[in-house]
């Protein structure tokens, strides 16, 4: 018996793949079903977490509707992930109120963030809030450096803390027994196929859709999107170090690195989410998950705008709409962090986590697996 109907789901799907094994060269997942003669509650979730979506299974499948057997591999394993994001979600009621409703949540959590720090800049001195304001330090005009630190650094304290516990109740349950530790050479494994997203291409000729040939646009859009938002943390870091380290302020000359570094990024933040977006919309509906759409669109949505204000923001800063587009931005990222613990977020934490499990069991077959 497993706790939901969808892990019911996964652990017949998987009882039919064991027996037949005809995709074993797809992807990770066959293989490390293959390691299993029976599938527990943390054992589907990894396999879950361990797909990347291609539909390459559904497609060549012999057994997949019509067929009796009603097999549909991506599309359990689509719902099952997204179950275990909620399943391990740090709080827990947190989850269920995001899954329902994960863009409003986003939207609104931006929107009154802006409003807060539009009404504190406005209370402080309307003058300020729409003049021209120039030159280092001109950011802090409308509100101080040291609030607008405690905002971000509450709001993504948070975020880890959610973040971490998530993981870890993750990573107890798919890596039996509880206190097994991950080996350097299965994270050095891990970091090169989350790298290079190996499993999303559907065995080495890329995403399956119906009716299409199968491409790697769905892959390229990942990368654009992945990478952008690694650009755009990294200009953050610089600029806090530049701040705190050798007293530089915002706003930063166009030549300057957390500029350049966010602006390479804010440009994959922009083309990788709408990519994704056009390729969801396009998706054969048979190999989504379309109970779980709001919280996947929630995530590339609220990244997308994360890019377009700071985007905004950096070419309009010497004007008088510099004060409300700061607010809006801020208002953004800070949603962005509050709601990454309970969202799409998540899913590139714990396929990396099942991608360091797989790692260590091929490298270590038979440690720590269940009969
Ligand atoms: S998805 Fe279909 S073809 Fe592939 S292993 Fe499972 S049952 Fe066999
Ligand atoms: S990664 Fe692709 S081939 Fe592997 S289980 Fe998922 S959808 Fe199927």
């Amino acid at each position: 018996m497993h706790g939901t109907r969808i892990l019911e789901e996964a652990d017949r799907l998987m009882t039919v793949c064991n027996s037949c094994r005809y995709c074993e060269g797809l992807c990770a997942v066959f293989p490390a079903m293959e390691m299993r003669r029976s599938f527990s509650d943390g054992d589907l979730n990894y396999l879950a977490n361990l797909c990347h979506g291609c539909g390459a299974c559904y497609t060549d499948c012999q057994f997949s509707p019509p067929h009796e057997f009603n097999v549909n591999v991506p599309k359990t394993l689509a719902g099952a992930r997204a179950e275990s994001y909620a399943a391990y979600a740090w709080p827990r009621a947190c989850s269920g109120m995001f899954a329902r409703n994960g863009l409003a949540i986003s939207i609104v959590t931006a929107l009154s963030v802006a409003a807060f720090i539009f009404g504190f800049a406005a209370f402080n001195d309307r003058q300020l809030l729409l003049g021209i304001h120039t030159g280092p330090g001109a950011f802090y005009k409308l509100m101080p450096h040291n609030a607008m630190a405690a905002l971000f650094g509450a709001a993504f304290l948070y975020a880890i803390i959610a973040l971490v516990m998530g993981v870890r109740a993750f990573w107890r349950d798919i890596g039996e027994p509880i206190g097994m530790r991950a080996d350097a050479g299965s994270i050095w494994q891990a970091i090169g196929d989350a790298g290079k997203l190996r499993y999303l291409d559907g065995g080495g000729v890329g995403c399956f859709n119906d009716g299409e040939r199968p491409s790697d646009r769905r892959k390229a859009y990942h990368h654009l999107t992945f990478y952008g938002f690694i650009l755009c943390f990294a200009a953050t870091v610089v600029a806090t170090l530049y701040h705190y380290l050798i007293a530089r302020e915002a706003p930063y000359p166009w030549w300057d690195l957390p500029v350049v570094l966010g602006t390479l990024g804010g440009v994959g933040l922009l083309i990788g989410p709408a990519g994704l977006l056009a390729e969801r919309w396009k998706r054969d509906p048979a190999l989504v998950d379309q109970a779980r759409t709001g919280m996947d669109v929630a995530f590339i949505a609220m990244l997308f705008l994360t890019s377009l204000t700071g985007m905004a923001l950096l070419l309009l800063r010497d004007t008088a709409a510099m004060g409300p587009l700061l607010a809006l931005h801020l208002g953004v990222v800070v949603s962005l962090f509050i709601t990454m613990p309970y969202g799409k977020f998540v899913h590139g934490i714990y396929r990396f986590a099942a991608l360091v499990r797989y790692a260590q069991e091929r490298r270590m077959p038979g440690q720590g697996m269940q009969e």
